[in-house]
């Protein structure tokens, strides 16, 4: 039976069986010392006389680095002066008595027993497999795994159901580019990715789930920019009955709760968190994400604020409204009068609230129009046509139109706010596979070009776009 070498703590004086990757190797004269890593740590396996080259035993001069080996051997205690303080496993050491090479390995082309900042980013990704068996990558998908699995915890013990909802889907008007899917059956026809489950969850609101969540993936096709994936995790979350009030106090108390369990040593500045208006933030911070963090040396610092109060639609380039956030947002109760009468468009504020750490934006929701003529309002002011709003939103309208909840919702940026949680300073750090800052991934070599029989089936043809 196979044992962790985490476990080898509790094994003194018994013969374990341990698999894993050949770390380091030292030879001392007719002692050799194997590092013997798996994915709970790192242990020294001792070959003395009786392993080496033996009719039982393997030669361990033979191994090399990274080798998958299987090692059979009893626990002992070492000698005080030989205890390695840095690892966990560090007062024992495994005397082998059967070697076994389970898997030959290649010279790797970088380190992994690192940190690995210094590696050319490019390579890292194209070899992600290895990159990935460092262990402060291997710390950071643990520490993501514990952020997700608290999450939710939290909300199943608060009544809400985890719902996955389609990836593929049609154009939601979330502000940025869709990633299209080309339809084979419907020649012609595309899905798009979704930019976030938006629509899908007000429509479960409809549908009178009240409380939903999903850990979600999200696609934009935006331009490069430094710490941007073209997919990446939300925390997506939706609720009925509940006013912007009750979804910012449930918000920030998972915020609290989930900075202490995965991450105690970390100081929340403000509980409860401020609130700015959108107006006082660009008033006093020039910014609607203001760093409130009074002691910016200070890596444990976290400065949580809300801001609220923005304003619903700003001006396009050719003189017509957009909206700011989220064109599904309700504005501000005292500003709905304004708002159905398309009248002091500038005036409107929404019911919008941003949730900032250290002045970072790491999520953000509203509260809903859950009134058709309410939604119909804010592309009728934003200038879409009536058939291009029964075209594109029809199903919205006709949905609303049979017994819709009150709701609001919100979505947090779970990258963003995993790496910042585990100090890291990309949220390439702390995602499995992700993608180089321009979009591709070396590993895979995606985006690539496909057979013209796929195009063919699909009715495609591609042109040649001078870039
Ligand atoms: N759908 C919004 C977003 O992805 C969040 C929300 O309002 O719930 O940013």
């Amino acid at each position: 039976m196979r044992v962790a070498v985490a476990e080898i703590i509790k094994k003194e004086g018994e013969e374990v069986e341990l698999f894993g990757w050949v770390h380091a190797r030292r030879d001392h004269g007719k002692l050799a010392f194997i590092d013997l890593r798996d994915r709970s740590g790192i242990v020294q396996v001792v070959f003395g006389p009786s392993a080496g080259g033996g009719a039982a035993g393997g030669d361990p001069s033979v191994l090399r680095l990274e080798y998958v080996i299987r090692v059979k051997g009893k626990v002992k205690r070492r000698p005080p002066a030989m205890v390695n303080k840095d690892i966990p496993t560090g007062e024992y050491e495994v005397d082998a008595k059967e070697l076994e090479i389970v898997s030959q390995a290649e010279p790797l082309p970088f380190p992994v027993d690192t940190a690995g900042y210094e590696i050319n980013e490019e390579l890292r990704l194209k070899y992600r497999y290895l990159d990935l068996r460092r262990e402060r990558l291997v710390k950071g998908l643990e520490f993501r795994h514990r952020v997700v699995k608290f999450i939710r915890d939290y909300l199943d013990e608060r009544g809400f159901l985890e719902i996955e909802t389609p990836d593929l889907t049609r154009s939601t008007p979330e502000g940025a580019r869709d990633y299209l899917v080309p339809s084979r059956i419907k020649t012609g026809s595309f899905y798009a990715l979704p930019q976030s489950p938006q629509q899908y969850k007000q429509l479960l609101m409809v549908a009178g789930i009240e409380k939903y969540f999903q850990i979600a993936r999200c696609f934009r096709d935006e331009d490069a920019r430094g710490d941007r994936q073209p997919e990446f995790t939300q925390l997506d979350m939706e609720m009925s009955f509940a006013e912007q009030e009750d979804l910012i106090k449930l918000n920030e108390e998972l915020l609290i709760a989930l900075v202490n369990a995965v991450a105690p040593g970390k100081r929340i500045q403000e509980i409860p968190f401020p609130r700015l208006s959108y107006a006082d933030a660009m008033k006093e911070y020039g910014t609607d994400r203001p760093d409130l963090r009074k002691d910016k040396d200070d890596k444990d610092l976290l400065a949580f604020c809300w801001v609220v109060d923005f304003p619903f639609f700003e001006k396009t380039e050719n003189g017509g409204w957009t909206f700011t956030h989220n064109p599904f947002s309700a504005p501000k109760p005292e500003h709905m009068d304004d708002f159905l009468a398309k009248r002091n468009i500038g005036g409107i504020l929404t019911t919008q609230y941003d949730v900032v750490m250290n002045g970072l934006e790491i999520g953000g929701g509203s509260i809903r129009n859950h009134r058709a003529e309410a939604l119909k309002a804010a592309f009728e002011i934003m200038g879409f046509a009536e058939e291009r709003i029964r075209a594109s939103f029809g199903h919205m309208l006709e949905a609303l139109a049979y017994g819709a909840p009150p709701h609001g919702g919100i979505a947090w940026g779970l990258d963003r706010l995993v790496s910042l949680l585990a100090g890291e300073p990309n949220i390439r750090e702390v995602i499995a596979f992700p993608k180089t800052g321009d979009g591709r991934d070396p590993m895979m070599g995606s985006p690539a070009e496909v057979d013209k029989s796929q195009l063919d089936e699909l009715g495609l043809e591609v042109k040649k776009i001078k870039k």
